[in-house]
């Protein structure tokens, strides 16, 4: 018999004043929703945000995602950082999962950029470890139209030195949407990744819902996501697992765009996140939203409690269907909209395609495209970013 009395062991610790927050935070949920809060004014700062949104884990940023140095993370910070965690209950090793700078590319073929990439990801993982975070989660970057196989080689060997330089944050490669040089893409570049780490307990994986969905894996429905998480496990491993970011997609399946949309309203739809919200499997992994939400959080604090409320509800739910049609609706206009431009977009594809086979110039203008491609999608990304901070 379980005792009456039985608390959950992550429990704040202290008493929290559930009037002093927007958002009351269900600390006996098994799941451990959350999102990426703001550090501004100081990084203890996230600790505070995460709790405003009644969020059981959270990302940010260590530093600022668009620019290579960061002055460093002063001593009192890092210490109310501490403090907060433990007064609020947050567990760093495990309920903390930062964001990585967008421009490291450890896979770059030319040195000196490699060299840099590896730098600032060091210091990253330092900075983790001086707040006492567990987790660190990063894009693992492009092959930039050189060997794709040796670029992995070249990220999986700045990952083993990164890991003799550290002492125990677990590097957690994410999925990526894109297609062509970009590394991770495709499940089994992260395989081939950790296939040559050398320290296998330092390494994980965060699986995002949009970035899965845009890069060709449907898993808006209870057999497709099944098929999918099949495949991760034969591919990747259910032991690599170590957080989802969860995110609607703004583009259809296969867009091979990088678009986040709110949940619901994207082509995803409201149904992949009920089966997300009751898989037991993702029980006390970082469920962390990056939801496009402006300069408004209380939008996290809004999607924590749709997640919570999903949980025990049936696919055939009166309840839940009206709430998913209410949602679909609210994103209906912004899915005509991209879906008429991955139209023109495909169609475009074709006719290039027929043109390319004519030439060996054209062939070089494709390739240069290519690149040009990649630089634009990582520029709307710091869009995003911008938005967000
Ligand atoms: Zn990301
Ligand atoms: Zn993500």
């Amino acid at each position: 018999m379980v005792a009456k009395n039985a608390t959950n062991s992550a429990a704040p610790k202290t008493k929290v004043d559930p009037l002093h927050f927007k958002y009351p935070r269900d600390v006996h949920n098994k799941f451990k929703f959350g999102a990426h809060v703001g550090m501004a004014g100081g990084i203890s700062n996230s600790v505070t945000n995460a709790m405003d949104i009644g969020a059981n884990s959270f990302a940010l940023f260590l530093k600022s995602p668009r620019k290579w140095a960061s002055p460093d993370i002063k001593d009192d910070e890092v210490a109310k950082f501490k403090q907060l965690c433990v007064q609020y209950g947050y567990d760093p090793l495990k309920d903390i999962l930062p964001h990585g700078s967008y421009l490291i590319n450890m896979g770059n073929p030319d040195a000196e950029k490699e060299e840099k990439a590896y730098g600032s990801f060091v210091d990253d993982l330092k900075r983790c470890e001086r707040l006492g975070i567990g987790l660190y989660n990063f894009h693992p970057g492009s092959s930039l139209g050189s060997d794709h196989r040796q670029s992995l080689v070249r990220l999986a060997k700045n990952i083993n030195n990164a890991i003799k330089e550290t002492k125990f944050v677990k590097i957690v490669l994410e999925n990526m949407a894109g297609k062509g040089n970009l590394i991770g893409n495709d499940l089994q570049d992260i395989r081939d990744v950790i296939d040559l780490v050398e320290d296998k307990s330092r390494v994980g994986v965060c699986v995002d819902t949009c970035h899965t969905f845009a890069a060709g894996y449907d898993i808006s429905n209870v057999e497709t996501f099944e098929a999918f998480w099949a495949k991760f496990d034969q591919i990747i491993g259910w032991q690599y697992l170590s957080a989802i970011h969860l995110n609607d997609s703004k583009a259809p399946l296969a867009a091979n765009l990088d678009l986040h949309q709110k949940l619901g309203h994207g082509f995803l739809g409201l149904e992949v996140f009920r089966i997300i919200a009751n898989y037991d499997k993702f029980q006390g992994v970082p469920i962390i939203l990056e939801t496009p939400v402006g300069d408004d959080d209380g939008v996290y604090g809004e999607e924590i409690k749709l997640l919570e409320w999903l949980q025990g509800k049936k696919q055939l739910d009166p309840e839940f269907i009206e709430k998913l049609k209410e949602l679909a609706k609210l994103g209906e206009k912004e899915r005509d909209e991209h879906l008429k431009k991955f139209e023109v977009k495909k169609e475009k594809t074709v006719k290039r395609k027929g043109k390319d086979v004519t030439t060996m110039v054209s062939k070089k203008v494709k390739v240069e495209a290519k690149n040009g491609e990649e630089e634009a999608e990582s520029k709307s990304k710091v869009k995003l970013v911008k938005k967000e901070e």
